[in-house]
């Protein structure tokens, strides 16, 4: 296993001597570190464990201004660039090895205009930042599942959770950024203006520029919805599953769901000699009228008799804090995903094998349904392409001995490989592993989309200077 990969496969930048860097410390806001500060080591430090690189400077940016001045240091200097949004990507890439970090994590406001159904996050805020600011008027914007997670990457990559069959991807309720692209520009990027540049940041990544604010269209939800939570041994996969896939395809698209291969957590509803036993739990959540939800999710509670069921009525803001503790800061991790196109008896077989073959319980397995509101727009009308699966996995490699490392990755791995059988391929480049695969990750999230993100990327950035992102090389300009 070779958890350096990033080192070894050109993407490093050269390295960065430090020189000049006191004009730049003169002209922002924020802090620069480099190697031998104090914080340097601590502030390199990103969720996940595996990932220990060093960037040549680390410049912690207060406001736009301050990103305006970074980019044109580094642009001046022909420095790779990476830029930190919630620090949470799998496969660290917001840390670029010797190159130039530009660290959003201090940039954390939200502003609601509820009359006008927005919310304009800055570029380094957390799901959790702009789900308090919005709940705070009954209100939600379509993000992501763990509070931690940042804004910025989930969007940048499209962004799937809890309102997804309702309102589509994050990227699908964007109405406009702004960016400051490789010349240092500050631009706005919406419909009209930039429009090129909108299209490609809807899933394209951090490839064009560092977005320092996000404004999203924002819907009431909540405060009350109802969560399901059911738990069921694994050897009940078959049929739990196969009533699951049936009911969601005829239910609402206010609720939405997520079946989990995992481990029965220690919660006090769970028998204690079940802790930790291997199990499916169906996670889904219903956002629709209030007084309808336990109706809409009853079925889900009794597909014959669950070990426990953490669910029922919860405020919106502590469903998206529901996982956050299964995700601590600093563990190991390795994720990868792919598109299904079928859940049938030998799909659910693999999933209940592979799940059975872990080898960290901490690991799991996420079958997320999709459809619906993120199927109603074109593949070609955002750079996000891959919008016809029914179903996505997540397979999580979550493990805490770093001896465990290459057993671990090797599982994930053979997952991703094993279910290729069932899909039309595509990945999702939120979960990217460590991007190893590189152009066959690209085609499979952009497909024929990735020749016109390569002309946008020539355009706004011909060096590509934002090395770090998950990368897209520039390519021949003019296509469309
Ligand atoms: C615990 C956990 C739960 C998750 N749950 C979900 C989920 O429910 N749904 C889902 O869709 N995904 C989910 N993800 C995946 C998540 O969306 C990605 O890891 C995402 O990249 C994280 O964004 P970040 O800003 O924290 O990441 P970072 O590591 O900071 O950045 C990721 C990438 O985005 C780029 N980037 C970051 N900020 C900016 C910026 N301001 N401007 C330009 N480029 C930027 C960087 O170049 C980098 O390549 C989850 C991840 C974790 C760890």
């Amino acid at each position: 296993m070779n958890t350096q990969q990033f080192k070894a496969d050109g993407r490093s930048a050269k390295p960065f001597s430090g020189e000049g860097l006191a004009s730049l410390r003169n002209r922002i806001r924020g802090r620069i570190l480099t190697a031998g500060d104090e914080a340097y080591d601590s502030e390199r430090r990103v969720w996940n464990g595996l990932i220990d690189r060093k960037p040549g400077a680390i410049v912690q940016c207060q406001d736009a201004a301050d990103v305006m001045a970074a980019v044109a240091f580094a642009a001046e200097r022909g420095i790779a660039i990476s830029v930190r949004g919630g620090g949470h990507n799998v496969a660290g890439s917001c840390m670029v090895e010797n190159g130039f970090l530009i660290d959003l994590s201090s940039m954390r406001g939200v502003r609601v205009e509820p009359g006008k159904r927005i919310a304009v996050a800055e570029g380094g805020a957390r799901l959790g930042d702009l789900d308090r600011a919005a709940q705070a008027y009954g209100l939600a914007a379509p993000v992501g599942v763990v509070s931690a997670t940042g804004v910025a990457g989930l969007t940048l990559h499209g962004g799937v959770g809890w309102l997804l069959r309702k309102h589509g991807l994050a990227i699908d309720n964007l109405l406009s950024a702004e960016i400051v692209t490789a010349d240092g520009r500050l631009r706005r990027a919406d419909p009209t203006e930039n429009s090129d540049l909108f299209w490609a940041i809807r899933g394209g990544g951090g490839n064009f520029g560092a977005v320092t604010s996000f404004t999203f269209k924002v819907h009431p939800v909540g405060p009350e919805v109802w969560l399901s939570a059911p738990i069921y041994p694994l050897d009940r996969a078959q049929e739990v599953l196969a009533a699951f896939r049936d009911f969601m395809e005829a239910a609402p698209d206010e609720l939405m769901g997520l079946a989990v291969f995992w481990s029965a957590p220690e919660a006090p509803q769970v028998p204690k000699e079940l802790h930790g036993s291997p199990v499916l739990i169906l996670l889904t959540c219903y956002t629709g009228p209030f007084a309808e939800g336990e109706a809409v999710i009853a079925p889900l509670r009794r597909i014959g008799t669950p070990i426990a069921d953490l669910g029922g009525p919860m405020r919106f803001v502590d469903v998206q804090t529901f996982l956050d503790q299964d995700y601590p800061d600093g563990k190991f991790y390795y994720w990868k995903s792919i598109y299904l196109d079928r859940l049938d008896a030998e799909a659910i077989q693999a999933l209940f094998d592979h799940t059975a073959s872990r080898p960290s319980p901490l690991s799991s397995i996420d079958v997320w349904t999709l459809g619906r509101a993120m199927r109603r727009v074109k593949s070609t009308d955002t750079a996000f392409y891959k919008r016809d699966a029914p179903y996505m996995i997540g397979i999580e490699a979550n493990w805490d001995k770093h001896e465990d490392t290459e057993a671990n990755i090797e599982w994930a791995r053979r997952v991703f490989e094993e279910m290729k059988k069932f899909s039309h391929g595509g990945n999702y480049l939120n979960f990217p592993g460590f991007f190893e695969e590189q152009e066959s990750l690209l085609l499979g999230a952009y497909g024929e989309n990735l020749k016109r993100l390569k002309s946008i990327k020539a355009e706004y950035d011909p060096a590509n200077l934002f090395l770090g992102a998950i990368n897209i090389a520039p390519g021949p300009s003019g296509l469309t």
